[in-house]
């Protein structure tokens, strides 16, 4: 029996926009939108401002994508801008219609002699706690380490950070220029983040081969970020099934890090049909220059998943959230309301 049509670009679009969606991997950083930095910094100039946060068409490496932190982060470094960055990512969830958001940050990069790392936490949950109020959508947000900052600064992050795990802060992660330098370098750190009580996800497997995210499992990662190059570690594909740990990929920003070259090289179908809880996720949407949206559309006309596919990602995401057990509950029940109103 023939199944149902496959629907065209514009009903995958609408779809698209209707779905309720969750992003599980978005740094606030690279979240912030030209208009938002024209507002903190008060330089009218969006093109300009544009022209520095976006990622140039022929982004070559992860390190040149990871330079244009080195323009926006700078900016963000008072609690007021903080606060409205947080804020702004929040009205953003709103209008690509998430269910739910968790939002990742570097206090490392932020804090400042002026706005010290426990100040810069508290901008980020103000800002995150009154976006979530006035839009309602639930939110938490994860602390992230730099890979590449000495290990006793993130042990310090992490102690300045405890009063705040299960109030606002659910997590910790860790990023970097893996291909420059490995997760076991911070492995004092994240035995610490999990003896405090933190969970973890891990950037891992982006720029570096299946070996970084076995890495990343054996530092008791729940979740990785990215593991483009999973594939490459069958057995390795197996006990990510096997155990439930997500993969939060973001095909764009995976496409700009030259972590694939091409769709054909994307492995999430593999990895999606091996029972690993997959969930798509944005990254970095104003350094990529996309929303959410646009990721599920891509997903559906570029990857081949199908609505029916994409609920499913949807509810992995609620899954492998760090939101509590009520609350995925309550967002799983919202949800399938949600999507039981589409028509496929
Ligand atoms: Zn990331």
């Amino acid at each position: 029996m023939a199944g149902k049509p496959f629907p065209n670009r514009s009903r995958l679009a609408a779809l698209a926009k209707a779905m309720p969606k969750i992003d599980l991997h978005y740094h606030l950083e690279g979240g912030v939108r030209p208009e938002t930095l024209a507002s903190i910094t008060g330089n009218p100039d969006i093109g300009e401002i544009r022209r520095q946060l976006t990622v140039p068409a022929g982004c070559r490496s992860l390190s040149q994508f990871l330079k244009r932190f080195d323009y926006v982060t700078p900016l963000l470094r008072s609690p007021r801008a903080l606060s409205m960055a947080a804020q702004a990512a929040m009205a953003e969830a709103a209008a690509q219609n998430l269910c739910y958001l968790e939002v990742r940050f570097a206090p490392a990069y932020l804090a400042t002699p002026e706005m010290d790392v426990p100040g810069a936490i508290a901008a980020v949950l103000d800002g995150l706690d009154q976006g979530s109020r006035r839009w309602g959508i639930p939110a938490a947000a994860i602390l992230t380490l730099g890979l590449t900052t000495p290990v006793e600064e993130n042990e310090a992050i992490l102690r300045a950070a405890l009063p705040w795990l299960g109030s606002g802060l659910a997590a910790v992660d860790v990023a970097g220029p893996e291909g420059e330098i490995s997760l076991a370098a911070q492995a004092s750190a994240l035995a610490l983040a999990r003896k405090l009580g933190f969970p973890l996800t891990l950037h891992a497997g982006e720029a570096a081969p299946a070996s970084a995210i076995a890495r990343a499992v054996e530092l008791d990662a729940r979740r990785i970020g990215h593991g483009t190059s999973l594939w490459q570690n069958k057995p390795l594909m197996e006990r990510l099934a096997r155990q439930k740990i997500g993969l939060e990929m973001c095909p764009t920003s995976n496409f700009q890090t030259r972590a694939i070259r091409s769709w054909e090289e994307y492995h999430i179908r593999e990895y999606f049909d091996a029972g690993i809880p997959v969930t798509i996720c944005t990254d970095d949407p104003a350094i990529s220059g996309i929303t959410l949206t646009g990721e599920y559309l891509l997903a559906m006309t570029e990857l081949g998943f199908t609505p029916e596919e994409m609920k499913q990602m949807v509810l992995y995401g609620i899954q492998m959230s760090f939101a509590s057990r009520t609350m995925k509950q309550s967002l799983q029940n919202r949800v399938e309301q949600a999507f039981a109103c589409l028509e496929f």
